[in-house]
């Protein structure tokens, strides 16, 4: 059994059931996806669209799908064929295009709102003040549908500091499932990685997007 296989089994096995895992893919071969799927992967987690092209065929192995990396409008039509779901809408400007295009096609995206729980200028995702907005001009979209929250949280020194932004997060994300919006399902709320996911997941994350844990370093790490 090599490595892979054995870290996807116990991530498995220490998750909560509640709790979803995405094992995030950027820069691993086909070869590594098929592994990680073979033991036990449902979701894929792909950051860049030219990267998904090229892997996406060659994976033989069934899973689904989420595109985690930062929306181009340029890059929709592609991300539509390949991704299930897309994790990182962060403006209305994108959901519309989304929209459009899915409409071309008949088809319904589901999504995530990206939330900028760090308030980071150089991060992509919506402020928490402004998250009610766009949630309410999205969810007037026919073609795509809002199925909770992701965050990244601000890059940090150790796991303990994410805990804030994901708190945050989750306030959002409470509070937006009570306001029970129409054309809204507050179902996931996707935070946490391979150093910050224990903590995610105290602060109430159901989806995990785990890519180190599971391939070792990337090869820009090492
Ligand atoms: C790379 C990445 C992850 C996984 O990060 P690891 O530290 O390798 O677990 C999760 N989410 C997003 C959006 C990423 O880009």
């Amino acid at each position: 059994m090599s490595f892979i296989t054995a870290n996807v089994k116990k991530i498995l096995k220490e998750l909560p059931e509640n709790v979803g895992l995405v094992a995030a893919v950027k820069t691993r071969t086909a070869e590594e996806i098929d592994e990680a799927i073979r033991a036990g992967v449902k979701v894929i987690g792909e950051n860049y669209v030219q990267e998904s092209e090229k892997v996406f065929p060659l994976v033989k192995e069934k899973a689904e799908w989420h595109f985690i990396g930062h929306l181009q409008k340029n890059k929709i039509n592609k991300v539509i064929r390949i991704f299930d779901m897309v994790e990182t809408v962060d403006s209305f400007e994108i959901a519309k295009e989304l929209d459009k295009r899915c409409a071309k096609l008949g088809q319904i995206m589901p999504i995530l709102i990206e939330i900028n729980s760090g308030r980071e200028i150089q991060k992509s995702g919506v402020i928490p003040e402004n998250v009610v907005n766009v949630v309410k001009e999205v969810s007037n979209l026919e073609n795509v549908k809002i199925l909770g929250l992701m965050t990244m949280g601000a890059r940090t020194g150790s796991p303990e500091e994410s805990r804030p932004y994901f708190k945050i997060t989750k306030e959002i994300f409470d509070d937006m499932k009570e306001m029970d919006l129409p054309n809204v399902e507050m179902i996931y709320l996707s935070m946490g990685m391979s150093n910050s996911y224990k903590i995610a997941i105290e602060e109430g994350s159901n989806m995990v997007r785990i890519g180190t844990m599971i391939f070792g370093a990337r090869d820009y790490q090492k």
